[in-house]
């Protein structure tokens, strides 16, 4: 009870920067924030006009003098300054949430995972930002090895353990055994280009323009990886989308169902699994055979895409899960390393600036 008490008035702070979404968890109180990673801002005088979700309604839709970004794309910090103010935003909000208690009890303790392909540099300016944004402590851990941790991976055991994190920037593959990533590779493609595929898909079979926002709609009611099971009683997932037509330029609505879709997913989906099956053939024997047995985990919300678990197992012969509330793995890894001293020592913060 007072163990509980406490954990709540320290408030300490997990945050995972992804690249389509900014998730923040609260010690004790688990996931409270989950915005998309987009800020708004004034082009000239760089003024920040909206940050989630109210800055993601106004893609495609500002007048000239604003420009709405994604400060972290293809998971490396594209824009520094956009991340920092998203960083510090978030941190505040929690900080108001927690009202007067922050006065009391000073700071949190925050811990930010960021994308492995991050710099060196980077990870300072993260490092900087984060207690400039009222940190009392920052520590930074990589994405793939959250993930673990938040899908319950033994991490720290000498057997290897694979995952899969398929965000909307990046893939990231990890092989983790004794607390550390044996292998990673981060690879950029993922969930932003099954979405553009399904723009270009639209557009030369149909002569169908479509928004981001509505074709990433299509992608998650209609997409797949592996066929439905209803397809093959004659019934293919389906739906009508509305667009504009590149030949009049006029409003056009055009049913599309998860047969032709699924084609049309598919060269990006085998990029996945080319990149899964290379980091397989670099794994140790011996960490493969434990991988064999125990399986790959899947996260992200990549990892949602129909079937995607059933082709990466059919692909590689090893078992595959999906972890639980995949979009949340890596904010939940991050709050697990914040209850768990030794998991803490293990996390790799920037030097000399701790
Ligand atoms: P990141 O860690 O890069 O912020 P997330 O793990 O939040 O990314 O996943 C975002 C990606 O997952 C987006 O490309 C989004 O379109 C995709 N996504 C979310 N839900 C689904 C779904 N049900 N089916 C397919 N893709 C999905
Ligand atoms: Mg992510």
């Amino acid at each position: 009870m007072l163990d509980r008490l406490w954990s709540i008035l320290s408030h300490d702070i997990g945050v995972d920067l992804g690249t389509a979404n900014t998730v923040v968890h609260v010690k004790g109180m688990g996931v409270v924030i989950r915005e998309p990673s987009v800020v708004a801002r004034h082009l000239k005088t760089k003024e920040i006009l909206a940050i989630g979700t109210e800055a993601k309604k106004m893609t495609g839709k500002t007048p000239e003098n604003i420009e709405v970004v994604r400060p972290l794309r293809d998971g490396v910090i594209a824009d520094f300054d956009a991340a920092e103010a998203m960083l510090k935003y978030y941190i505040k909000e929690v900080q108001q949430m927690m009202g007067g208690l922050k006065a009391s009890l000073g700071r949190p303790k925050v811990v930010v995972g960021i994308p492995s392909g991050v710099t060196e540099v980077e990870r300072r300016a993260v490092h900087e930002a984060t207690v400039n944004a009222g940190a009392r402590q920052a520590f930074l851990i990589e994405e793939p090895m959250a993930a673990a941790i938040g899908a319950g991976l033994p991490v720290m055991e000498p057997t290897g353990q694979m995952v899969v994190d398929i965000g909307g920037g990046t893939s990231e593959i990890g092989v983790i055994s004794l607390g550390g990533l044996v292998l990673n590779r981060s690879l950029r493609i993922a969930g932003d280009e099954l979405t553009e595929a399904v723009i270009n898909f639209a557009r030369l079979k149909y002569n169908l323009l479509l928004g981001d926002a509505t074709a990433e709609q299509v992608k998650i009611a209609v997409g797949s990886a592996y066929p439905v099971k209803s397809e093959s009683e004659g019934k293919p997932l389906s739906m009508v989308v509305r667009g504009r037509s590149l030949e009049n330029g006029l409003p056009k609505s055009q049913q599309i169902n998860s047969v032709e879709l699924r084609e049309a997913l598919a060269s990006v989906v085998r990029q996945i699994l080319n990149e899964i099956a290379l980091v397989i053939e670099e794994t140790p024997p011996e960490l493969v055979s434990d991988i064999l047995e125990r399986g790959m985990i899947l996260a992200g919300g990549g990892s949602l895409l129909r079937g995607i678990d059933k082709l990466i197992a059919e692909e590689t012969g090893m078992p595959v899960w999906v972890t639980e509330k995949p979009m949340e793995a890596v904010v939940r890894g991050c709050g697990m390393v914040l209850e768990n001293e030794k998991l803490l020592r293990q996390v790799r913060v920037v030097r000399g600036l701790d």
